[in-house]
């Protein structure tokens, strides 16, 4: 059975995308620990982040670089973390996340409740600083 990821980037889920190329699809975390905390996932369906061949794991890295440049550019923050757990999800994704003070990256936190609305907002406003 196909992973939720797959759903999503396969387009039979929907989510607030933030970039796409060939081999990863960017979007919005869900249940988001601050505004603009995305995730990047590979297109290939991998559970574990370190069975991803080397070539496409800093191929991955690199399209996360670009994607958290145009985070930093849009929402105020000191720097954007990088977060890899993988307990929800078998499906291997990178948490980007925006934060002032590294409580904001724990994954412990609670998840900002956001409308439709400021999802659409923020994902707009990302994915047009987002050079690939
Ligand atoms: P992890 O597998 O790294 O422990 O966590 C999985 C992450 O995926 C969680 O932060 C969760 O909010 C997010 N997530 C789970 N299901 C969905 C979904 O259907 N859509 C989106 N956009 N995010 C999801």
């Amino acid at each position: 059975m196909s992973s939720i990821f797959t759903k999503i980037i396969n387009k039979e889920i929907p989510s607030y995308k933030i970039a796409e190329d060939n081999n990863f699809y960017a979007f919005l975390d869900i249940n988001p620990l601050a505004k603009g905390h995305t995730l990047v996932v590979p297109k290939t369906e991998i559970d574990y982040i370190f069975d991803i061949n080397d070539d496409l794991l800093s191929d991955m890295m690199i399209f996360a670089k670009k994607v958290a440049k145009a985070i930093k550019q849009e929402i105020p923050c000191n720097r954007v973390g990088v977060l890899v757990i993988g307990d929800e999800v078998p499906h291997a994704h990178i948490h980007l996340i925006p934060f002032n003070n590294v409580k904001e990256m724990s994954i412990l936190s609670p998840k900002l409740k956001l409308t439709t609305q400021e999802f659409k907002e923020i994902a707009e406003k990302i994915s047009k600083q987002v050079k690939l």
